[in-house]
Protein backbone atom coordinates (compact mmCIF):
# COMPACT_ATOMS: atom_id res chain seq x y z
CA UNK A 1 0.00 0.00 0.00
CA UNK A 2 1.23 3.51 -1.02
CA UNK A 3 1.75 5.85 1.99
CA UNK A 4 -0.42 8.05 0.45
CA UNK A 5 -2.95 5.05 0.18
CA UNK A 6 -3.06 4.38 3.80
CA UNK A 7 -2.68 7.89 5.23
CA UNK A 8 -6.53 8.29 3.14
CA UNK A 9 -7.65 4.71 3.88
CA UNK A 10 -9.35 5.96 6.85
CA UNK A 11 -12.25 7.89 5.66
CA UNK A 12 -12.59 5.35 2.80
CA UNK A 13 -12.81 1.72 4.77
CA UNK A 14 -16.15 1.94 6.35
CA UNK A 15 -18.14 2.87 2.98
CA UNK A 16 -15.76 0.10 1.23
CA UNK A 17 -16.23 -2.52 3.83
CA UNK A 18 -20.01 -2.16 3.58
CA UNK A 19 -20.38 -1.92 0.06
CA UNK A 20 -18.51 -5.65 -0.09
CA UNK A 21 -20.92 -6.80 2.28
CA UNK A 22 -23.54 -5.42 0.35
CA UNK A 23 -23.18 -4.77 -3.11
CA UNK A 24 -24.11 -1.59 -2.95
CA UNK A 25 -22.53 1.73 -0.99
CA UNK A 26 -25.08 4.63 -0.73
CA UNK A 27 -22.86 7.89 -1.23
CA UNK A 28 -20.96 8.20 1.91
CA UNK A 29 -21.73 10.92 4.26
CA UNK A 30 -17.87 13.17 3.71
CA UNK A 31 -15.96 12.21 7.27
CA UNK A 32 -15.23 16.04 6.57
CA UNK A 33 -16.17 19.22 5.61
CA UNK A 34 -16.28 18.78 2.27
CA UNK A 35 -15.36 22.87 1.80
CA UNK A 36 -12.59 22.35 4.11
CA UNK A 37 -10.84 19.53 2.73
CA UNK A 38 -10.48 18.43 -1.05
CA UNK A 39 -11.57 15.02 -2.21
CA UNK A 40 -8.64 14.11 -2.74
CA UNK A 41 -4.97 14.45 -1.12
CA UNK A 42 -4.31 17.03 -4.04
CA UNK A 43 -6.30 18.94 -6.40
CA UNK A 44 -3.92 20.56 -8.80
CA UNK A 45 -5.18 23.33 -10.64
CA UNK A 46 -3.22 25.25 -13.58
CA UNK A 47 -1.74 27.96 -11.34
CA UNK A 48 0.28 25.00 -9.73
CA UNK A 49 3.76 24.42 -10.36
CA UNK A 50 2.54 20.33 -10.45
CA UNK A 51 0.15 21.02 -12.94
CA UNK A 52 2.81 19.91 -15.96
CA UNK A 53 3.40 17.21 -14.03
CA UNK A 54 0.15 16.05 -14.18
CA UNK A 55 -0.88 17.26 -17.36
CA UNK A 56 1.49 15.75 -19.28
CA UNK A 57 0.95 12.55 -17.84
CA UNK A 58 -0.27 10.76 -21.14
CA UNK A 59 1.94 8.84 -23.00
CA UNK A 60 0.71 9.75 -26.83
CA UNK A 61 1.95 13.86 -27.13
CA UNK A 62 -0.03 14.27 -29.59
CA UNK A 63 -2.72 14.67 -27.18
CA UNK A 64 -2.27 17.49 -24.20
CA UNK A 65 -5.19 17.86 -22.83
CA UNK A 66 -5.93 21.76 -20.39
CA UNK A 67 -8.18 20.15 -17.62
CA UNK A 68 -9.29 22.95 -15.01
CA UNK A 69 -8.36 20.86 -12.34
CA UNK A 70 -6.58 17.21 -12.00
CA UNK A 71 -7.82 15.11 -8.84
CA UNK A 72 -5.04 12.83 -7.59
CA UNK A 73 -7.29 10.61 -5.80
CA UNK A 74 -5.94 7.97 -2.78
CA UNK A 75 -9.62 6.36 -2.07
CA UNK A 76 -13.20 5.66 -2.94
CA UNK A 77 -14.22 8.36 -1.70
CA UNK A 78 -12.32 10.67 -2.92
CA UNK A 79 -13.78 9.20 -6.53
CA UNK A 80 -17.36 9.81 -5.09
CA UNK A 81 -16.52 13.14 -4.04
CA UNK A 82 -14.53 14.65 -7.07
CA UNK A 83 -17.23 13.03 -9.68
CA UNK A 84 -19.70 14.61 -7.43
CA UNK A 85 -18.44 17.83 -7.37
CA UNK A 86 -17.80 17.83 -11.42
CA UNK A 87 -21.16 16.81 -12.13
CA UNK A 88 -22.59 19.46 -9.84
CA UNK A 89 -20.68 22.11 -11.71
CA UNK A 90 -21.32 20.40 -15.16
CA UNK A 91 -17.83 19.68 -15.89
CA UNK A 92 -16.73 16.83 -18.14
CA UNK A 93 -14.65 14.12 -16.65
CA UNK A 94 -11.50 12.05 -17.75
CA UNK A 95 -10.32 9.18 -16.04
CA UNK A 96 -6.58 8.34 -16.46
CA UNK A 97 -4.57 5.26 -14.39
CA UNK A 98 -1.73 4.39 -16.75
CA UNK A 99 -1.64 7.26 -19.28
CA UNK A 100 -1.26 5.03 -22.27
CA UNK A 101 -4.34 5.71 -24.13
CA UNK A 102 -3.14 5.74 -28.26
CA UNK A 103 -6.20 8.42 -28.99
CA UNK A 104 -6.54 11.88 -26.67
CA UNK A 105 -9.84 10.22 -24.77
CA UNK A 106 -8.71 11.31 -21.75
CA UNK A 107 -6.30 15.03 -23.32
CA UNK A 108 -9.19 16.48 -25.16
CA UNK A 109 -10.33 19.85 -24.56
CA UNK A 110 -13.16 19.43 -23.70
CA UNK A 111 -12.50 17.03 -20.17
CA UNK A 112 -12.46 19.93 -17.43
CA UNK A 113 -11.61 17.40 -14.31
CA UNK A 114 -8.94 14.67 -14.78
CA UNK A 115 -9.46 12.11 -12.04
CA UNK A 116 -6.02 10.22 -11.79
CA UNK A 117 -4.93 7.23 -10.60
CA UNK A 118 -1.52 7.81 -10.13
CA UNK A 119 -1.64 7.33 -6.72
CA UNK A 120 -4.04 4.69 -6.24
CA UNK A 121 -1.70 1.30 -6.99
CA UNK A 122 -2.21 -0.79 -4.47
CA UNK A 123 -2.14 -4.79 -5.56
CA UNK A 124 -3.06 -7.38 -2.48
CA UNK A 125 -4.70 -10.75 -2.27
CA UNK A 126 -8.70 -10.19 -0.19
CA UNK A 127 -9.75 -13.29 1.56
CA UNK A 128 -13.14 -12.36 2.10
CA UNK A 129 -13.62 -12.21 -2.01
CA UNK A 130 -10.87 -15.12 -2.14
CA UNK A 131 -9.74 -13.09 -5.66
CA UNK A 132 -6.42 -10.47 -5.89
CA UNK A 133 -7.08 -6.93 -5.87
CA UNK A 134 -5.65 -4.35 -7.95
CA UNK A 135 -6.39 -0.73 -8.18
CA UNK A 136 -6.66 0.91 -11.07
CA UNK A 137 -3.19 3.29 -10.78
CA UNK A 138 -1.01 0.06 -10.31
CA UNK A 139 1.24 -0.23 -13.46
CA UNK A 140 1.83 -3.59 -15.46
CA UNK A 141 5.18 -3.92 -14.55
CA UNK A 142 4.52 -3.44 -10.93
CA UNK A 143 1.55 -6.00 -11.00
CA UNK A 144 4.32 -9.04 -12.64
CA UNK A 145 6.60 -7.74 -9.83
CA UNK A 146 4.14 -8.33 -6.96
CA UNK A 147 1.87 -11.17 -8.00
CA UNK A 148 5.42 -12.93 -8.53
CA UNK A 149 7.41 -11.87 -5.46
CA UNK A 150 4.33 -12.36 -3.35
CA UNK A 151 2.56 -15.44 -4.25
CA UNK A 152 4.35 -17.05 -7.67
CA UNK A 153 1.51 -15.74 -9.94
CA UNK A 154 0.38 -13.47 -12.35
CA UNK A 155 -1.66 -12.57 -15.49
CA UNK A 156 -1.88 -12.77 -18.86
CA UNK A 157 -1.23 -8.92 -19.45
CA UNK A 158 0.03 -7.06 -22.25
CA UNK A 159 4.15 -6.32 -22.99
CA UNK A 160 5.16 -2.60 -22.28
CA UNK A 161 5.55 -2.70 -18.07
CA UNK A 162 4.01 1.18 -17.92
CA UNK A 163 0.49 0.44 -19.00
CA UNK A 164 -2.11 0.79 -16.02
CA UNK A 165 -4.33 -1.45 -14.84
CA UNK A 166 -7.34 0.91 -15.50
CA UNK A 167 -7.66 1.36 -18.78
CA UNK A 168 -5.89 -2.11 -19.95
CA UNK A 169 -8.20 -4.65 -17.89
CA UNK A 170 -11.53 -2.65 -18.92
CA UNK A 171 -10.38 -3.07 -22.54
CA UNK A 172 -9.50 -7.00 -22.23
CA UNK A 173 -5.58 -6.78 -21.80
CA UNK A 174 -3.55 -9.00 -24.29
CA UNK A 175 0.17 -10.51 -24.16
CA UNK A 176 2.56 -12.76 -24.23
CA UNK A 177 0.60 -15.38 -22.14
CA UNK A 178 -3.02 -14.59 -23.21
CA UNK A 179 -2.83 -17.93 -25.58
CA UNK A 180 -2.66 -19.94 -22.53
CA UNK A 181 -4.88 -17.99 -19.71
CA UNK A 182 -7.18 -15.55 -21.99
CA UNK A 183 -7.47 -11.79 -21.96
CA UNK A 184 -7.04 -10.30 -18.57
CA UNK A 185 -10.59 -9.36 -18.38
CA UNK A 186 -11.43 -12.79 -18.49
CA UNK A 187 -10.02 -13.16 -14.88
CA UNK A 188 -12.20 -10.07 -13.41
CA UNK A 189 -14.20 -11.78 -10.72
CA UNK A 190 -15.72 -8.26 -9.12
CA UNK A 191 -15.32 -4.73 -10.06
CA UNK A 192 -15.79 -1.20 -8.42
CA UNK A 193 -17.30 1.41 -9.81
CA UNK A 194 -18.39 5.08 -9.04
CA UNK A 195 -21.40 5.85 -11.22
CA UNK A 196 -24.15 8.44 -11.49
CA UNK A 197 -27.00 7.45 -11.30
CA UNK A 198 -30.92 8.42 -12.60
CA UNK A 199 -31.39 10.47 -8.95
CA UNK A 200 -28.04 11.72 -9.52
CA UNK A 201 -26.64 10.12 -6.63
CA UNK A 202 -23.04 9.70 -6.85
CA UNK A 203 -22.24 5.77 -5.69
CA UNK A 204 -20.16 3.36 -5.64
CA UNK A 205 -21.22 -0.38 -7.25
CA UNK A 206 -19.13 -3.63 -6.39
CA UNK A 207 -20.58 -5.79 -9.29
CA UNK A 208 -19.44 -9.38 -9.31
CA UNK A 209 -19.81 -12.52 -11.67
CA UNK A 210 -22.32 -14.24 -9.81
CA UNK A 211 -25.42 -14.23 -12.31
CA UNK A 212 -27.95 -13.51 -9.04
CA UNK A 213 -25.70 -10.13 -8.59
CA UNK A 214 -27.91 -7.78 -9.29
CA UNK A 215 -25.65 -5.27 -10.34
CA UNK A 216 -23.90 -8.91 -12.55
CA UNK A 217 -24.75 -6.60 -16.37
CA UNK A 218 -21.96 -3.93 -14.59
CA UNK A 219 -19.49 -6.59 -13.95
CA UNK A 220 -20.04 -7.98 -17.69
CA UNK A 221 -19.94 -4.49 -18.97
CA UNK A 222 -15.95 -4.34 -17.14
CA UNK A 223 -14.84 -7.04 -19.29
CA UNK A 224 -13.82 -5.78 -22.52
CA UNK A 225 -16.55 -2.73 -22.71
CA UNK A 226 -13.22 -0.16 -22.64
CA UNK A 227 -12.28 2.54 -20.00
CA UNK A 228 -14.69 5.74 -19.71
CA UNK A 229 -17.61 4.56 -20.55
CA UNK A 230 -19.95 3.78 -17.40
CA UNK A 231 -18.64 5.18 -14.47
CA UNK A 232 -14.86 4.90 -12.69
CA UNK A 233 -13.44 1.89 -11.80
CA UNK A 234 -11.78 1.93 -8.12
CA UNK A 235 -11.01 -1.21 -7.50
CA UNK A 236 -10.49 -4.65 -9.63
CA UNK A 237 -10.64 -8.56 -8.24
CA UNK A 238 -9.41 -11.09 -10.41
CA UNK A 239 -9.24 -14.85 -10.19
CA UNK A 240 -8.76 -17.04 -12.51
CA UNK A 241 -12.15 -18.61 -13.82
CA UNK A 242 -13.21 -22.62 -12.60
CA UNK A 243 -10.60 -22.42 -9.79
CA UNK A 244 -12.06 -24.38 -6.90
CA UNK A 245 -9.19 -23.29 -4.12
CA UNK A 246 -8.69 -20.77 -1.53
CA UNK A 247 -4.97 -20.81 -1.51
CA UNK A 248 -4.06 -17.82 -3.09
CA UNK A 249 -1.35 -19.08 -5.62
CA UNK A 250 -3.27 -21.20 -7.27
CA UNK A 251 -6.22 -18.57 -7.84
CA UNK A 252 -3.91 -16.86 -10.60
CA UNK A 253 -1.67 -18.70 -13.72
CA UNK A 254 1.75 -19.66 -12.50
CA UNK A 255 4.22 -17.29 -13.50
CA UNK A 256 6.59 -19.06 -16.54
CA UNK A 257 9.83 -20.04 -14.61
CA UNK A 258 12.01 -18.47 -17.33
CA UNK A 259 12.34 -16.23 -20.35
CA UNK A 260 13.49 -17.71 -24.06
CA UNK A 261 13.20 -15.46 -26.91
CA UNK A 262 13.81 -16.84 -30.38
CA UNK A 263 14.66 -14.65 -33.24
CA UNK A 264 14.35 -14.89 -37.35
CA UNK A 265 15.78 -12.00 -38.34
CA UNK A 266 16.02 -10.79 -42.43
CA UNK A 267 17.65 -8.03 -43.96
CA UNK A 268 15.12 -5.84 -45.68
CA UNK A 269 17.50 -5.79 -48.72
CA UNK A 270 17.37 -9.37 -49.61
CA UNK A 271 13.72 -9.33 -49.19
CA UNK A 272 11.67 -9.30 -52.27
CA UNK A 273 7.39 -8.32 -52.81
CA UNK A 274 7.43 -12.41 -53.34
CA UNK A 275 9.49 -12.99 -50.19
CA UNK A 276 7.81 -10.93 -47.95
CA UNK A 277 4.51 -12.60 -49.06
CA UNK A 278 6.14 -16.08 -48.76
CA UNK A 279 7.18 -14.92 -45.01
CA UNK A 280 3.84 -13.26 -43.41
CA UNK A 281 2.06 -16.77 -45.57
CA UNK A 282 4.34 -18.81 -43.16
CA UNK A 283 3.76 -16.94 -40.25
CA UNK A 284 -0.10 -16.72 -40.58
CA UNK A 285 -0.34 -20.49 -41.44
CA UNK A 286 1.45 -21.43 -38.48
CA UNK A 287 -0.97 -19.52 -36.57
CA UNK A 288 -4.17 -21.24 -38.20
CA UNK A 289 -2.78 -24.16 -37.29
CA UNK A 290 -1.28 -23.60 -33.83
CA UNK A 291 -3.86 -21.61 -32.37
CA UNK A 292 -6.98 -23.70 -30.94
CA UNK A 293 -8.06 -23.27 -26.84
CA UNK A 294 -5.38 -26.11 -24.92
CA UNK A 295 -3.86 -27.07 -28.44
CA UNK A 296 0.51 -27.55 -27.85
CA UNK A 297 1.15 -23.95 -30.32
CA UNK A 298 -0.67 -22.22 -27.51
CA UNK A 299 2.03 -22.04 -25.44
CA UNK A 300 3.88 -20.09 -27.96
CA UNK A 301 3.26 -16.10 -28.49
CA UNK A 302 4.89 -14.27 -31.31
CA UNK A 303 5.53 -11.27 -33.74
CA UNK A 304 5.85 -10.33 -37.00
CA UNK A 305 7.76 -6.75 -36.66
CA UNK A 306 8.24 -5.12 -40.20
CA UNK A 307 9.51 -1.65 -39.47
CA UNK A 308 9.66 0.40 -42.85
CA UNK A 309 12.59 -0.35 -45.15
CA UNK A 310 14.97 1.92 -43.87
CA UNK A 311 15.02 0.21 -40.72
CA UNK A 312 17.34 -2.38 -41.96
CA UNK A 313 15.66 -5.56 -40.75
CA UNK A 314 12.51 -7.69 -40.53
CA UNK A 315 11.79 -9.27 -36.93
CA UNK A 316 10.12 -12.61 -36.57
CA UNK A 317 10.13 -13.88 -32.35
CA UNK A 318 8.48 -16.40 -30.57
CA UNK A 319 8.59 -16.56 -26.59
CA UNK A 320 8.41 -19.60 -24.59
CA UNK A 321 8.73 -20.82 -20.85
CA UNK A 322 12.10 -22.50 -21.77
CA UNK A 323 11.65 -24.67 -18.95
CA UNK A 324 9.01 -26.69 -20.45
CA UNK A 325 10.95 -29.10 -23.15
CA UNK A 326 7.84 -29.18 -25.04
CA UNK A 327 7.97 -25.49 -25.25
CA UNK A 328 11.86 -25.86 -26.73
CA UNK A 329 11.14 -27.88 -29.73
CA UNK A 330 7.73 -25.46 -30.03
CA UNK A 331 9.77 -22.36 -30.30
CA UNK A 332 12.58 -24.44 -33.05
CA UNK A 333 9.61 -25.46 -35.04
CA UNK A 334 7.91 -22.53 -34.85
CA UNK A 335 11.28 -20.47 -36.31
CA UNK A 336 11.68 -23.41 -39.00
CA UNK A 337 8.16 -22.92 -40.03
CA UNK A 338 8.24 -19.46 -40.80
CA UNK A 339 11.30 -19.58 -42.55
CA UNK A 340 10.14 -21.80 -44.71
CA UNK A 341 10.75 -21.26 -48.54
CA UNK A 342 11.53 -17.50 -47.65
CA UNK A 343 14.57 -17.49 -49.64
CA UNK A 344 17.31 -16.30 -47.61
CA UNK A 345 18.02 -17.83 -44.60
CA UNK A 346 17.54 -15.99 -41.73
CA UNK A 347 20.13 -15.33 -38.81
CA UNK A 348 18.40 -17.16 -35.62
CA UNK A 349 19.37 -15.42 -32.17
CA UNK A 350 18.11 -17.11 -29.21
CA UNK A 351 18.46 -15.05 -26.22
CA UNK A 352 20.28 -16.65 -23.25
CA UNK A 353 17.96 -18.27 -20.94
CA UNK A 354 16.58 -16.12 -18.11
CA UNK A 355 14.46 -16.00 -14.95
CA UNK A 356 10.90 -14.93 -16.36
CA UNK A 357 10.08 -11.36 -14.44
CA UNK A 358 13.31 -8.96 -15.25
CA UNK A 359 13.19 -9.21 -19.06
CA UNK A 360 9.17 -9.11 -18.65
CA UNK A 361 9.78 -6.17 -16.63
CA UNK A 362 12.42 -4.36 -18.64
CA UNK A 363 11.08 -4.60 -22.40
CA UNK A 364 11.93 -0.82 -23.14
CA UNK A 365 9.02 0.81 -25.03
CA UNK A 366 8.56 0.47 -28.79
CA UNK A 367 8.55 3.70 -29.98
CA UNK A 368 11.62 4.37 -27.84
CA UNK A 369 13.86 1.10 -28.78
CA UNK A 370 12.71 2.28 -33.16
CA UNK A 371 14.87 5.57 -32.19
CA UNK A 372 12.28 8.18 -30.94
CA UNK A 373 14.10 9.90 -28.30
CA UNK A 374 10.70 10.55 -27.01
CA UNK A 375 8.19 11.41 -25.32
CA UNK A 376 6.69 9.82 -28.29
CA UNK A 377 3.86 11.09 -30.94
CA UNK A 378 2.15 8.30 -32.31
CA UNK A 379 -0.67 7.15 -34.39
CA UNK A 380 -2.03 3.64 -34.24
CA UNK A 381 -4.40 1.30 -36.31
CA UNK A 382 -5.47 -2.36 -35.82
CA UNK A 383 -7.24 -5.05 -36.85
CA UNK A 384 -7.81 -8.48 -35.66
CA UNK A 385 -7.44 -11.19 -38.14
CA UNK A 386 -9.38 -14.74 -38.21
CA UNK A 387 -6.80 -15.88 -40.29
CA UNK A 388 -4.18 -14.69 -42.78
CA UNK A 389 -3.89 -11.95 -44.70
CA UNK A 390 -4.31 -12.49 -48.57
CA UNK A 391 -1.16 -11.97 -50.76
CA UNK A 392 -2.71 -8.90 -52.39
CA UNK A 393 -3.38 -7.40 -48.86
CA UNK A 394 0.72 -8.52 -48.34
CA UNK A 395 1.49 -6.58 -51.25
CA UNK A 396 -0.02 -3.89 -50.04
CA UNK A 397 1.70 -4.03 -47.36
CA UNK A 398 5.17 -4.15 -48.90
CA UNK A 399 4.53 -1.59 -50.90
CA UNK A 400 3.77 0.95 -48.01
CA UNK A 401 6.82 -0.63 -46.42
CA UNK A 402 9.49 0.11 -49.46
CA UNK A 403 7.52 3.13 -50.99
CA UNK A 404 10.33 5.47 -52.49
CA UNK A 405 8.29 8.81 -51.43
CA UNK A 406 8.15 8.52 -47.70
CA UNK A 407 10.93 7.21 -45.49
CA UNK A 408 10.81 7.12 -41.27
CA UNK A 409 12.79 4.39 -39.29
CA UNK A 410 9.67 4.14 -36.66
CA UNK A 411 6.78 3.39 -39.09
CA UNK A 412 5.94 -0.32 -38.77
CA UNK A 413 3.77 -3.54 -39.67
CA UNK A 414 3.06 -5.84 -37.08
CA UNK A 415 1.27 -8.86 -36.46
CA UNK A 416 0.82 -10.84 -33.60
CA UNK A 417 -0.56 -13.90 -32.04
CA UNK A 418 -3.81 -13.68 -31.01
CA UNK A 419 -6.55 -16.91 -29.83
CA UNK A 420 -5.57 -19.80 -28.10
CA UNK A 421 -7.66 -19.80 -24.31
CA UNK A 422 -9.03 -16.32 -26.00
CA UNK A 423 -10.90 -18.45 -28.42
CA UNK A 424 -11.89 -20.74 -25.17
CA UNK A 425 -14.74 -18.69 -24.31
CA UNK A 426 -18.08 -17.80 -26.20
CA UNK A 427 -18.53 -14.29 -27.60
CA UNK A 428 -21.52 -13.37 -25.27
CA UNK A 429 -19.52 -14.94 -22.35
CA UNK A 430 -17.87 -11.58 -21.55
CA UNK A 431 -18.13 -8.03 -23.02
CA UNK A 432 -15.44 -8.89 -25.23
CA UNK A 433 -17.11 -10.24 -28.36
CA UNK A 434 -13.88 -11.59 -30.73
CA UNK A 435 -13.33 -14.73 -29.69
CA UNK A 436 -12.03 -15.71 -33.34
CA UNK A 437 -9.03 -14.45 -33.96
CA UNK A 438 -5.35 -15.55 -34.66
CA UNK A 439 -3.90 -12.75 -34.97
CA UNK A 440 -4.04 -8.90 -34.52
CA UNK A 441 -2.36 -6.38 -36.78
CA UNK A 442 -1.69 -3.38 -36.49
CA UNK A 443 0.12 -0.33 -38.38
CA UNK A 444 2.06 2.09 -36.32
CA UNK A 445 4.31 5.25 -36.55
CA UNK A 446 5.99 6.66 -33.98
CA UNK A 447 7.80 10.57 -34.47
CA UNK A 448 9.02 13.39 -32.12
CA UNK A 449 8.20 16.79 -33.13
CA UNK A 450 4.53 18.40 -34.45
CA UNK A 451 5.84 19.47 -37.11
CA UNK A 452 6.33 15.92 -38.73
CA UNK A 453 2.35 14.90 -37.64
CA UNK A 454 0.73 14.98 -40.91
CA UNK A 455 3.42 12.98 -42.55
CA UNK A 456 3.06 10.03 -40.48
CA UNK A 457 -0.40 10.04 -40.26
CA UNK A 458 -1.05 10.19 -43.97
CA UNK A 459 1.06 7.28 -44.08
CA UNK A 460 -0.26 5.07 -41.59
CA UNK A 461 -4.03 6.18 -42.78
CA UNK A 462 -3.24 5.27 -46.31
CA UNK A 463 -1.70 1.70 -45.18
CA UNK A 464 -4.39 0.89 -43.13
CA UNK A 465 -6.70 2.24 -46.09
CA UNK A 466 -4.85 0.43 -48.79
CA UNK A 467 -4.43 -2.98 -46.90
CA UNK A 468 -8.15 -2.85 -46.17
CA UNK A 469 -10.01 -1.07 -49.14
CA UNK A 470 -12.05 -4.49 -49.78
CA UNK A 471 -13.88 -4.07 -46.87
CA UNK A 472 -14.64 -0.31 -47.02
CA UNK A 473 -10.78 1.11 -45.04
CA UNK A 474 -11.42 -1.01 -42.10
CA UNK A 475 -11.11 -4.46 -40.73
CA UNK A 476 -15.11 -4.68 -41.18
CA UNK A 477 -16.45 -8.51 -40.65
CA UNK A 478 -16.04 -11.02 -43.10
CA UNK A 479 -14.18 -14.20 -43.60
CA UNK A 480 -10.78 -12.96 -42.66
CA UNK A 481 -11.35 -9.88 -40.28
CA UNK A 482 -13.05 -9.45 -37.01
CA UNK A 483 -13.43 -5.97 -36.21
CA UNK A 484 -11.07 -4.23 -34.17
CA UNK A 485 -9.36 -4.16 -30.12
CA UNK A 486 -11.23 -1.30 -27.99
CA UNK A 487 -7.72 -0.69 -26.36
CA UNK A 488 -6.04 0.28 -29.50
CA UNK A 489 -8.85 3.14 -30.13
CA UNK A 490 -8.31 4.55 -33.12
CA UNK A 491 -10.72 8.18 -33.40
CA UNK A 492 -10.41 8.10 -37.45
CA UNK A 493 -13.08 4.84 -37.29
CA UNK A 494 -15.77 6.89 -36.23
CA UNK A 495 -14.80 9.31 -39.39
CA UNK A 496 -17.00 8.39 -42.35
CA UNK A 497 -13.75 9.88 -44.57
CA UNK A 498 -11.71 7.07 -43.38
CA UNK A 499 -14.79 3.97 -42.42
CA UNK A 500 -16.99 3.70 -45.61
CA UNK A 501 -17.90 -0.13 -44.30
CA UNK A 502 -21.24 0.59 -43.19
CA UNK A 503 -20.32 -0.56 -39.94
CA UNK A 504 -19.61 2.34 -37.21
CA UNK A 505 -16.69 2.41 -34.94
CA UNK A 506 -18.86 0.80 -32.11
CA UNK A 507 -19.46 -2.06 -34.06
CA UNK A 508 -16.08 -2.56 -34.91
CA UNK A 509 -15.03 -2.59 -31.11
CA UNK A 510 -17.99 -4.70 -29.85
CA UNK A 511 -19.71 -6.65 -32.68
CA UNK A 512 -22.97 -8.69 -31.43
CA UNK A 513 -22.08 -7.37 -27.87
CA UNK A 514 -22.63 -3.70 -28.77
CA UNK A 515 -27.12 -3.46 -28.07
CA UNK A 516 -26.18 -4.94 -24.32
CA UNK A 517 -23.43 -2.42 -23.98
CA UNK A 518 -25.74 -0.11 -25.00
CA UNK A 519 -28.37 -0.67 -22.52
CA UNK A 520 -25.98 -1.28 -19.67
CA UNK A 521 -24.80 2.00 -20.70
CA UNK A 522 -28.31 3.47 -20.34
CA UNK A 523 -29.00 2.05 -16.94
CA UNK A 524 -25.72 3.04 -15.16
CA UNK A 525 -24.64 6.39 -17.12
CA UNK A 526 -28.23 7.80 -17.70
CA UNK A 527 -26.88 11.25 -18.48
CA UNK A 528 -24.21 10.18 -20.14
CA UNK A 529 -21.59 12.10 -18.02
CA UNK A 530 -18.96 9.44 -19.11
CA UNK A 531 -18.09 9.84 -22.64
CA UNK A 532 -15.18 10.27 -25.27
CA UNK A 533 -15.04 10.51 -28.75
CA UNK A 534 -15.72 6.71 -28.99
CA UNK A 535 -17.34 6.00 -26.44
CA UNK A 536 -20.66 3.83 -25.96
CA UNK A 537 -23.77 6.10 -26.51
CA UNK A 538 -27.21 4.70 -25.34
C1 LIG B 1 3.30 1.67 -25.57
C2 LIG B 1 2.00 0.90 -25.42
C3 LIG B 1 2.02 -0.47 -25.36
C4 LIG B 1 0.83 -1.20 -25.23
N1 LIG B 1 0.88 -2.56 -25.17
C5 LIG B 1 -0.26 -3.27 -25.02
C6 LIG B 1 -0.25 -4.69 -24.93
O1 LIG B 1 0.80 -5.33 -24.99
N2 LIG B 1 -1.43 -5.34 -24.79
C7 LIG B 1 -2.62 -4.67 -24.73
O2 LIG B 1 -3.67 -5.31 -24.56
N3 LIG B 1 -2.67 -3.31 -24.81
C8 LIG B 1 -1.53 -2.61 -24.96
N4 LIG B 1 -1.58 -1.26 -25.04
C9 LIG B 1 -2.89 -0.59 -25.00
C10 LIG B 1 -3.33 -0.39 -23.56
O3 LIG B 1 -3.81 -1.60 -23.02
C11 LIG B 1 -4.47 0.62 -23.54
O4 LIG B 1 -4.01 1.83 -24.08
C12 LIG B 1 -5.02 0.84 -22.13
O5 LIG B 1 -6.32 1.36 -22.22
C13 LIG B 1 -4.15 1.77 -21.33
O6 LIG B 1 -4.61 1.87 -20.02
P1 LIG B 1 -4.04 3.05 -19.10
O7 LIG B 1 -4.74 2.98 -17.81
O8 LIG B 1 -2.56 3.02 -19.13
O9 LIG B 1 -4.44 4.33 -19.96
P2 LIG B 1 -5.33 5.64 -19.62
O10 LIG B 1 -4.90 6.61 -20.68
O11 LIG B 1 -5.18 6.07 -18.24
O12 LIG B 1 -6.78 5.15 -19.90
C14 LIG B 1 -7.18 4.56 -21.11
C15 LIG B 1 -8.71 4.60 -21.23
O13 LIG B 1 -9.29 3.93 -20.11
C16 LIG B 1 -10.04 4.84 -19.32
N5 LIG B 1 -9.76 4.59 -17.90
C17 LIG B 1 -8.55 4.64 -17.30
N6 LIG B 1 -8.68 4.37 -16.01
C18 LIG B 1 -9.98 4.15 -15.77
C19 LIG B 1 -10.72 3.86 -14.60
N7 LIG B 1 -10.13 3.76 -13.41
N8 LIG B 1 -12.07 3.71 -14.72
C20 LIG B 1 -12.68 3.85 -15.91
N9 LIG B 1 -12.02 4.13 -17.05
C21 LIG B 1 -10.68 4.28 -16.98
C22 LIG B 1 -9.60 6.22 -19.75
O14 LIG B 1 -10.60 7.18 -19.51
C23 LIG B 1 -9.28 6.01 -21.21
O15 LIG B 1 -10.46 6.05 -21.98
C24 LIG B 1 -0.40 -0.51 -25.17
C25 LIG B 1 -0.42 0.90 -25.23
C26 LIG B 1 0.76 1.60 -25.35
C27 LIG B 1 0.72 3.10 -25.43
Amino acid sequence: MSSLSRRMLIAGAGSAAAGLATGIVASPAPAHDPGEIPPGPSTITPSDTRYPDAQLRGYNKRFVGTPEAVRIVGSTDHVIQAVREAVRAGKRIGVRSGGHCLEGLVDDPAVKVVIDFTEMRDIAFDPARNAFTIEPGATLGQIYRTLYYGWGVTIPGGVCPAVGAGGHIVGGGVGPLSRQFGLVADLLCAVEVVVVDAARNVKAIVATNNPADPNYDLWWAHTGGGGGNFGVVTKFWLRQPGVRSSVPTQLLPKAPGGYLVGRAIWNWPDMTAAMFRQLCANFGAWHEQNSAPGSPGAALYASLIAPRFEAGRILVSGQIDPGVSSQVALLDSFLAAVGANVGPQPLVVKTPVQPWLNPTISIPDTAVSLGITGPPRSKTKGGLLKKRYTDQQIDVAYHHLTRADYSHKASVFTLASYGGQINALASGATATAHRGSIMLGSVFSAWDVPADDQRHLDWTRAFYRDIYASTGGVPAPNDINEGTYINWPDVDLADPAFNSSGFSAQELYYGANLPRLRRIKARYDPYGVFQHTLSIRP
